[in-house]
């Protein structure tokens, strides 16, 4: 058999089962099969007896009967137990879900291998869905479920089981539903792998000096050793070979991609700092640069001063002065004869940063205005003169911005901020405005892991501002409950009596927008009743545009003292006096949009409080995450820890980067080591043989053609 054959005529398959994994899983070749590595593994060697164990267990194999079988509990909260003895003591086996199959798959007095994690629960030790087998000859299956056990847990137990050598371990590999009820098992998985590994060799899938220079197993040993481990010890080599070879062809695709743009992208050199920054820097800085915002505008500077065009990410948490930064970017474009824009994702921003930067460069002659969808004719008309003749020198705006009759004289430096709202499209018709792209300046305050950036804005160089202003009080964090209302009010309440405003934030729950407007309107009335004769604005995402901006601006005037909102006011809103924000639900939050929105208080100079409520019941995951929250205020340690506990997918301001952060071993948040060691072998190979014409890279172009089917480089940005 060929590594590009049909699974079809793999031993131990046969077409119907080749045909359900083509379907369910996309396996269809020998080759796919040997990639479809396990979740987890099943150390055979180690039979525990039951009567050993003892505190915290590993995830361990018992063989043993079923004495009885019983059903507890009603509708979602069923359990099926089965109580399972080895002679030396009994243990509970519990299902939760597929109870009805469960029930007509395991028998009493039948002999089973089990293998899971022992709990001690109420005095008994139990097994939530373990791998259930029947020992011996019979007929086997595989109960591990439908959800793929995390990567990263499954390397640690099957190195903490310590695979004793000598004896292979059975791999776990993660199935499907339908696959699991049409008897493809592990088991049967793991046979027909066999039979591949015995009967193919499968060629090389990296070129022989990476290999060498990174010491990574060659190809066939590490598909052995990931399929049939005998030790700890080999089998995190040969997981360490795939996952750097998932991250390497990463790598490699976003470099060559980036290399391709720069090369097509002539930029401005922009080598003067004169007048207008000097003068901003000398007679107008409101107050000294951090050192962070000086480092940050240090390598701004450098790069606007190649002749490649700039494309650079700036990170810095909520407050930490990044409009400023932003501001004197745009002043060296200005003393390169050049104009500037700066586009906000929302109309209240938009308005915020004309003010913010008029106030702060409108007395020294700068010419700065605003354009936005409710910029009237008149306006409008300025502005596109202006733009022309270059008598406008920066324009603040939303979307608006890219309609086709804005026009500039020449525009040098375009910012973005809060870009995650921002698809790459739009930005691409910021750069079509000038005949040489502008440099462009993407601010983000929701902080991407060092690991994430690298993979995701690959193409990006990234600055971070990491350090906050002086003089600011970190916001107290403090977890309340829903049962604790009152005092929750009364808390607000206090703040209010300073003089102060108010955030209360309800989530929206995606499954029933109508449930979730129900239950926002039902908050709105109760804080309206609580906080009799307060004005309280109320926004949410369905509303129109204007009606929203409407009620936002009764609240940054200060008109209004509470907002009641969805996370609509994620990003960007600035109303200092606002000190408190209570958030409700809390635990249906991520930890990174906790943050955001935490960041909208604690922007003024007096102390800030931002209050967690939840249910009192609630999971030990769910409380660590939200204690978290009260512990730091750190960004990168928030994102870090949620990208941790969520997989990269899900962290903010990734999903459109086009970037596959599903890879199938790898795992951004874990192997970050990895990633730059990947990083570093891509650059090498690229530096010394950009073309990928030299013989020993010819394997290069060949798994990138095959990647390529499933992945569009192009997207990313
Ligand atoms: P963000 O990075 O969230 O966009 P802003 O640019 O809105 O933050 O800045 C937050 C606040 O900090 C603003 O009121 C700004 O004037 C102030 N600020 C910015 N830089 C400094 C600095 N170096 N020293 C003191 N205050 C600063
Ligand atoms: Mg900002």
């Amino acid at each position: 058999m060929l590594p590009d054959d049909d699974l079809t005529y793999a031993k131990g398959l046969g077409p119907q089962r080749a045909q359900l994994l083509s379907r369910e899983l996309g396996l269809r070749t020998a080759f796919d099969l040997s990639r479809h590595f396990p979740s987890n593994y099943m150390d055979r060697s180690q039979v525990w007896r039951i009567a050993d164990f003892q505190g915290e267990m590993p995830r361990v194999l018992v063989r043993g009967r079923f004495i009885a079988f019983s059903t507890h509990g009603e509708g979602a909260k069923t359990r099926y137990v089965g109580l399972l003895t080895d002679g030396s003591g009994t243990i509970e086996v519990v299902w939760f879900k597929q109870i009805t199959k469960i029930r007509q798959m395991y028998v009493t007095g039948r002999e089973y291998t089990v293998f899971g994690k022992p709990d001690l629960f109420n005095g008994r030790w139990s097994m939530v869905h373990p791998e259930v087998e029947e020992s011996g000859e019979g007929r086997a299956e595989s109960v591990e479920g439908t959800e793929k056990i995390h990567e990263d847990v499954s390397l640690l137990s099957a190195l903490d089981s310590g695979l004793s050598p000598g004896l292979a371990a059975r791999g776990i590999y993660p199935l499907t539903e339908k696959l699991y009820q049409r008897g493809v098992s592990s088991r049967i998985l793991s046979l027909a792998i066999k039979n591949l590994l015995e009967r193919v060799r499968f060629p090389e899938t990296l070129p022989q000096d990476v290999l060498a220079m990174n010491g990574l197993m060659e190809v066939n040993q590490a598909l052995r050793c990931i399929h049939f481990p005998t030790d700890g010890k080999s089998l995190e080599a040969a997981r360490l070979r795939f996952k750097f070879e998932e991250l390497f062809y990463a790598q490699i695709g976003i470099l060559r991609y980036a290399a391709a743009r720069q090369g097509a992208t002539r930029g401005m050199k922009f080598d003067k700092i004169g007048r207008w920054f000097n003068t901003f820097y000398r007679d107008f800085l409101p107050f000294p640069l951090t050192g962070a915002q000086k480092r940050v505008l240090h390598e701004i500077r450098a790069d606007m001063n190649t002749g490649a065009q700039m494309n650079r990410l700036l990170q810095g948490d909520v407050g930490s002065g990044k409009t400023l930064v932003a501001l004197m970017t745009m002043l060296i474009a200005l003393d390169n004869d050049a104009q500037a824009v700066i586009m906000a994702p929302t109309e209240i921003l938009a308005q915020q940063h004309h003010q913010t930067l008029t106030q702060m460069v409108g007395a020294m002659g700068v010419n700065v205005r605003l354009l936005t969808g409710s910029t009237p004719k008149r306006e409008r008309d300025t502005v596109a003169r202006e733009l022309a003749s270059g008598q406008l020198h920066i324009l603040v705006g939303t979307h608006a911005l890219l309609e086709d009759w804005v026009e500039f004289r020449n525009l040098g430096v375009a910012v973005i901020d809060e870009q995650h709202r921002f698809g790459v499209a739009q930005r691409a018709r910021l750069w079509a405005k000038n005949s040489t792209a502008p440099h462009v300046l993407v601010m983000t305050a929701t902080p991407i892991p060092r690991t994430l950036a690298m993979t995701v804005y690959g193409d990006l160089k990234v600055s971070v501002i990491d350090e906050l202003p002086p003089g600011r009080k970190p916001i107290k964090t403090i977890l309340t409950y829903g049962e604790k209302r009152f005092q929750t009010y009364q808390a607000i309440g206090r703040e209010l009596n300073k003089g102060r405003q108010a955030y209360i934030v309800y989530p929206l729950v995606k499954e029933n927008e109508k449930l979730d407007l129900l239950s926002l309107q039902e908050g709105y009335d109760d804080v309206c009743e609580a906080f009799h004769g307060v004005e309280v604005a109320f926004v949410h995402g369905q509303m129109k545009p204007r009606e929203k901006d409407a009620q936002m601006e009764r609240f940054v005037s200060g008109k209004a003292r509470i907002l009641v909102a969805t996370t609509v006011i994620e990003v960007g809103v600035n109303v200092p006096n606002a000190t408190v924000m209570l958030i409700e639900n809390a635990e249906r939050f991520g930890l990174s949009q906790l943050h955001q929105l935490r960041g909208r208080v604690g922007r003024g100079g007096d102390q800030s409080y931002c209050l967690l409520s939840t249910k009192y019941q609630i999971g030990k995951d769910t409380r660590q995450r939200l204690e978290l929250m009260t512990q730091t205020t750190d960004g990168f340690v928030i994102a870090e820890a949620d990208m941790r506990m969520r997989g990269p997918g899900d962290i903010s301001g990734t999903q459109q980067s086009g970037v596959p952060l599903d890879f199938k071993i790898a795992n951004l948040a874990t192997d970050g080591r990895i990633v730059a060691m990947a990083r570093r072998a891509a650059e090498g190979v690229l530096g010394a043989d950009p073309a990928l014409a030299a013989v020993e890279h010819a394997i290069i172009p060949r798994r990138l053609a095959a990647l390529r089917r499933a992945t569009d480089w192009g997207k990313i940005s």
